[in-house]
């Protein structure tokens, strides 16, 4: 099968990589290619270059401010991000709250809240999993107790990733500890700087600081940050992701992977490697499957188990990618990672992304519901298990 772009749409990855060209900023995509972290300021500068075009916000509807693309556009225009290293976007709220505002918010939080994440003058976090609550965030047990115009939050939430710099938090609360565990629960907006918040870091493996705990003792949120109904917190948080969840292939993350794989490679002078052909089928086959679905879906047809095929097998292999790369790197690959070095990487230049790849992408087959609950879904809508 030979998958075959429309003339339309090549104009359009055209132009998306003229812009890619002549806004990003070269010195920030050699820190991405080469595995550094990119810091705020800078992840927000490109925001604000992507939303002068238009463009900071590919998921949402014209009428809230996105380019309204179809789904094989976002895809492509990934693509083209990802290959040409560019900052990754704010997904908290450009790809989780901000579609759930568009979908649920009254027209005050709309306007509170999505010129601010178009324009990254806001950042978000997600409080969801607790300790006892990950898989089957049914049980939450964070309170929140309505007290006149306030509802009192007073519990703790787990593995927050980005909290140190989130200024809000949308999380998942129990409003109503009698009802059905799905249906106590409320979806509140809240603003992280509060004294009743109080945030402590979690360290990675690598000795980074990858999420953190944040504790809320009596915090105050006005009702005004209640979205969508009293207990019905699920309905908004299963749908939260909405489009999103068709894109979880992350083709881009390892079109982008295979190419650091190729050029380590070369730079050891390895022409053949038995291991790169496998993952290049894959990632081909990964594409064209995806592809199929996003245009199915552009052509109005449903979806079934498919997001969670997509998501297993494109976590697995990003990962694969990883373990590759850091098989060529070798030894120079173990000293933790770029950003825990005096001076960068030791060795060859891939060193860095190896590193940086192996422990960042570690988290992929957990995050967003692990593979053994992707293969539950599967088992259970496609083999009817
Ligand atoms: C990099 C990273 C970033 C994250 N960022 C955030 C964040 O910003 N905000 C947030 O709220 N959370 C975040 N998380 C947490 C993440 O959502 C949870 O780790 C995930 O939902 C799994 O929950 P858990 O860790 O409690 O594991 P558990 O649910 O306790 O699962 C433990 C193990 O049991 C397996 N298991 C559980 N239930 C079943 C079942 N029914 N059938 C078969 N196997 C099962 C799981 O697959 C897993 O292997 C992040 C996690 C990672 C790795």
């Amino acid at each position: 099968m030979r998958l075959q772009l429309l003339d339309e749409d090549k104009v359009f990855r055209e132009e998306v990589r003229e812009f890619l060209a002549s806004h990003l900023d070269p010195e920030v995509s050699e820190k991405i290619r080469l595995g550094y972290p990119v810091s705020k300021e800078e992840q927000d500068d490109w925001t604000r270059r992507l939303n002068a075009k238009g463009w900071a916000a590919p998921n949402w509807p014209v009428e809230a401010g996105g380019p309204g693309w179809t789904m094989v556009r976002r895809h492509l225009f990934d693509i083209e991000m990802r290959g040409h290293h560019a900052p990754e976007l704010q997904g908290f709220g450009f790809s989780m709250v901000g579609p759930a505002i568009i979908k649920y918010g009254t027209e005050e939080q709309k306007a509170a809240y999505l010129p601010k994440i178009l324009n990254a003058d806001i950042s978000w976090c997600q409080g969801y999993s607790e300790t006892g609550a990950g898989s089957d965030l049914a049980t939450v047990s964070t309170r929140a107790i309505v007290d006149g115009d306030d509802y009192v939050v007073t519990g703790s939430k787990i593995w927050t990733s980005a909290a140190e710099r989130a200024d809000h938090i949308f999380m998942l609360v129990r409003t109503d500890p009698d009802a059905k565990p799905q249906l106590g629960i409320s979806f509140l907006l809240a603003d992280m700087r509060n004294p009743a918040v109080r945030v402590e870091p979690l360290m990675a493996f690598n000795g980074k600081r990858l999420w953190n705990q944040v504790f809320f003792d009596e915090l105050r949120v006005p009702r005004s940050g209640l979205l969508g109904d009293e207990n019905q917190g699920w309905t908004v948080a299963k749908n939260l992701l909405g489009n999103e969840r068709l894109l979880v292939s992350r083709v881009a993350e390892s079109r982008r992977m295979l190419s650091n794989v190729r050029s380590a490679l070369s730079e050891e002078g390895i022409s053949v490697h038995s291991g790169l052909a496998g993952l290049m089928i894959r990632l081909e086959a990964l594409d064209a499957t995806a592809l199929r679905l996003l245009t199915r879906f552009d052509q109005g047809h449903g979806v079934g188990a498919e997001p969670s095929m997509l998501k297993l097998k494109g976590s697995q292999l990003v990962q694969d990618m990883d373990r590759m790369l850091y098989e060529v790197a070798c030894y120079y690959g173990l000293p933790l990672d770029s950003t825990m070095r005096e001076g960068g990487a030791a060795g060859s230049t891939y060193a860095d992304m190896a590193a940086s790849g192996m422990f960042h992408h570690r988290g992929y087959t957990i995050a967003g519901g692990t593979s053994e609950i992707q293969h539950n879904i599967i088992a259970r809508q496609v083999l009817g298990l």
